[in-house]
């Protein structure tokens, strides 16, 4: 095991991702969130090592084991889909990218207010349609949007979307065009929402220019997934 490579492919991403904001022109900072779902808890490490502190896992038990073998302060998010049931397992992560429904932000919130302090968490937004299981549609965000306002015990960092992977560069470049005006939408609302999460292996670079704060990037730092 181990990742040999690593800090080569962490310059070649940080290269295209500087590269990639000069086109866009946003003059945002990008923060790189290694995604490391399905590998060991070594990646992470390896992670941490190169200087990519912020690790990203898909599946709450993956990472709760991951974290009791990584012995480096990792910062850990959560970008998959959450459960009701293990919102307190949202004390380990210092940002959920994935809330996805208006059920999930009642629970959120009631265990952000239980616990004394809110929850960072970003509204998962679906602009490509169809597809994809979870998020709210654009036409939900508003509504939304409004009824988080009151919710004291969430914190709204902004929008988190994924993109088609069958997408044109051209739809790709429109979705995550739309993502940015969303995130646009929540601080007219009264939100923070300074961040702007999307952009993977694949499709990273068109995200950067239409502005991405964050990129989730597994396959090109660590190697495809084997399940
Ligand atoms: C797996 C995953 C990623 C990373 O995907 P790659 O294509 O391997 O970079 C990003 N975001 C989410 C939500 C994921 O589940």
């Amino acid at each position: 095991m181990g990742f040999p490579d690593l800090a080569q492919r962490v310059a070649d991403v940080r290269a295209r991702i500087d590269a990639a904001r000069a086109r866009g022109g946003h003059g945002q900072r990008v923060t790189i969130v290694a995604v490391t779902k399905s590998h060991g808890s070594d990646a992470a490490k390896a992670a941490y090592d190169v200087g990519l502190h912020d690790v990203g896992e898909n599946k709450v038990q993956e990472a709760l084991k991951k974290m009791g073998e990584v012995d480096v302060p990792v910062r850990w998010h959560l970008i998959g889909h959450l459960q009701r049931n293990k919102v307190k397992s949202l004390e380990q992560f210092v940002l959920l990218h994935s809330l996805d429904s208006s059920r999930l932000a009642d629970s959120v919130c009631a265990y952000g207010l239980a616990r004394g302090r809110a929850v960072d968490a970003l509204i998962e937004v679906n602009f490509s349609g169809g597809k994809t299981k979870y998020g709210f549609s654009p036409s939900e965000l508003l509504p939304e949007a409004e009824r988080l306002t009151s919710l004291a015990g969430i914190r709204i960092r902004g929008v988190m979307t994924m993109a088609s992977f069958t997408a044109s560069e051209s739809e790709l470049h429109r979705t995550f065009a739309d993502a940015r005006d969303a995130r646009e939408a929540l601080v007219e609302a009264g939100h923070p929402a300074e961040e702007l999460s999307m952009g993977m292996s694949n499709d990273y670079e068109i995200a950067v220019e239409e502005g991405a704060t964050m990129v989730r990037l597994g396959t090109t730092l660590f190697g495809a997934r084997d399940k």
